[in-house]
């Protein structure tokens, strides 16, 4: 296949952590495309709790599986990194009507910015559509059960980090 052919998409987050609600996003609409890139945004204006390192490293054993799928950081315009990677499409996945004026703003000016670049936006599930990072945070800080909320496969390492953090399991303790 020509790689002009090749349907690439990038699917950019903060993932501080990822949650199972990014995960689902991550596994339906991966198979739509032939590259399927995780991009995890540096933001330190946003003070991420995470680490670059901790939360692409987090990312990273979440998708293990996915054979489409690279997880990458980055820290510049989102166009530039959809040319580099020669990605024809974001995806973004949408909750509640609160993430629709945000998202539609960004993905008009990313189009204003590369008309070729297609804004795709994934369905929440029902079950992870009150799902936020913000809440994953409050409750590891806390000692909250995370259970459920985030990959089961990182369960252990996040409960781990928020115990070096604050002291605390993240299961309720
Ligand atoms: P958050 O908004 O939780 O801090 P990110 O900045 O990492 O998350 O968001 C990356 C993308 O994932 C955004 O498009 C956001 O709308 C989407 N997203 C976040 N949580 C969920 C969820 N529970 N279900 C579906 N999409 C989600």
């Amino acid at each position: 296949m020509a790689d002009r052919d090749c349907r690439v998409a990038v699917c950019p987050g903060t993932f501080d952590p990822i949650t199972s609600g990014h995960l689902d996003i991550i596994g339906r609409a991966c198979r739509f495309f032939d590259r399927f890139y995780v991009a995890v945004a540096e933001n330190p204006y946003k003070s991420p709790m995470f680490t670059l390192e901790e939360r692409q490293d987090l990312l990273r054993k979440s998708v293990d599986g996915l054979p489409n799928v690279e997880v990458i950081t980055f820290d510049c315009l989102l166009v530039e990194l959809a040319d580099k990677l020669g990605a024809n499409a974001i995806v973004k996945g949408l909750r509640a009507i609160s993430d629709f004026e945000y998202e539609f703003q960004m993905a008009q000016i990313n189009s204003r910015m590369d008309s070729s670049l297609e804004t795709f936006f994934v369905m929440a599930s029902t079950e992870y559509s009150f799902l936020s990072s913000s809440a994953v945070r409050e409750l590891g800080i806390y000692g909250g059960d995370i259970r459920g909320l985030v990959p089961p496969q990182i369960e252990e390492d996040l409960n781990e980090l928020f115990r070096r953090k604050f002291g605390r399991t993240g299961k309720g303790a």
